[in-house]
């Protein structure tokens, strides 16, 4: 599954030890790694358990390693409603497209935003604004009240991807 590939690549250097040495200390010799990254990974890991416990209160300790967040997390959330889960995954995925743009890669963003219609005007031409963080509608005559292009979040595009692909699954079963 591409989502867990991505976040093996982005978040393996980050694994640490349990102790509080720290975390810049704890990275291979000759395998530099952006702190800015490091920042990211620790806060997307607060918002994984953070989220779970909000979703599940009862869920038991969530695990030290930050790739086994992900699992924990899923594990502990299966047995909620399908909407529940599909707002799980979308946040998993905005983490996993930004991880990816920390550590310079706009690839996995820019192919999700060709995938994905304007929720506004349904047209194709949405774009991803490295300098904003934000994805905007090419669509001349698709702009807020002000006249500039309509805007969303990564959480709102990932949001509609991840309920695009649900449908499509529900439909294939
Ligand atoms: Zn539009």
């Amino acid at each position: 599954m591409r989502l867990r590939t991505l976040h093996a690549e982005h978040l393996t250097p980050a694994t640490r030890s349990s102790s509080n040495t720290r975390r810049a200390t704890r990275v291979h010799p000759g395998a530099p790694i952006d702190l800015d990254v490091l920042d990211h990974i620790e806060a997307a890991a607060h918002e994984i358990v953070a989220q779970t416990y909000t979703a599940v209160p009862t869920a038991g300790p969530a695990p030290h390693e930050v790739e086994a967040l992900y699992s924990w997390a899923e594990q502990a959330t299966a047995h909620l409603p399908a909407e529940r889960q599909q707002a799980r995954d979308a946040m998993m995925l905005r983490q996993s497209l930004e991880h990816s743009l920390h550590a310079g890669d706009p690839g996995p963003v820019t192919a999700m935003v060709r995938y994905e219609s304007c929720p506004t005007c349904r047209c194709w031409g949405l774009m991803w604004s490295r300098a904003d963080w934000v994805v905007l509608c090419a669509n001349r005559r698709c702009h807020d009240t002000v006249g500039l292009p309509t805007r969303w979040s990564l959480q709102e595009i990932a949001e509609r991807h991840v309920a695009r692909v649900a449908a499509l699954q529900r439909q294939a079963t």
